[in-house]
């Protein structure tokens, strides 16, 4: 299996809004659960996007596809879900009912690590990207930093020449 591979940024936050650049998701809706945490939020809004808010499920505190699908617009392009307190969303059902009506789909993995979801680790799924956290309060903590990962190699490459102000060569 092919990997497009991994990122290490200063924190999940600048994560999802690099992310959110990469993706070119300016002026448009992008759908939050209700239960998350706000900062990938609030970049949302800095990067000139609506965030539209689903409902989550009482039993497992997660958006699921019928909460979802009743936000989406026309005008929605993405969705960030949140594997809350670890346990993964219904994400082949996610990942299937995003693809056909063109919707990107970000995994907020701050608390996911170390989870799976039918067998795959968190951040392995085909969503367009997966940001992880390492601040004090996660399951694996380095102080504070963050992770991108995903598929696509190219996205990768988008998201680290923004995580160094538009320089596509570092100091090596
Ligand atoms: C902690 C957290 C973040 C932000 O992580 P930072 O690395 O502190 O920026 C984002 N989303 C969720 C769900 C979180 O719990």
């Amino acid at each position: 299996v092919r990997f497009g591979g991994a990122l290490a940024v200063s924190s999940a936050t600048i994560g999802a809004r690099i992310i959110y650049e990469a993706l070119g998701l300016w002026g448009g809706e992008i759908v939050f659960p209700a239960l998350t945490f706000i900062s990938p939020i609030a970049e949302a809004i800095h990067a000139g996007m609506t965030p539209v808010f689903a409902d989550v499920d009482r039993g497992s505190f997660n958006m699921t596809v019928e909460t979802l699908d009743r936000v989406v617009t026309k005008r929605t392009r993405a969705v960030v879900v949140t594997h809350y307190a670890g346990l993964p969303c219904e994400m082949d059902e996610i990942l299937m009912y995003c693809s056909m009506k063109g919707i990107r789909v970000i995994e907020d993995a701050a608390h996911a690590l170390p989870a799976s979801y039918r067998s795959m680790p968190i951040g392995t799924l085909r969503s367009d990207a997966t940001f992880f956290s390492f601040y004090a309060t996660k399951p694996l903590s380095t102080g504070e930093g963050g992770m991108i990962v995903s598929w696509n190699d190219e996205l990768i490459k988008e998201c680290r020449r923004l995580s160094l102000h538009g320089f596509d060569k570092d100091a090596y």
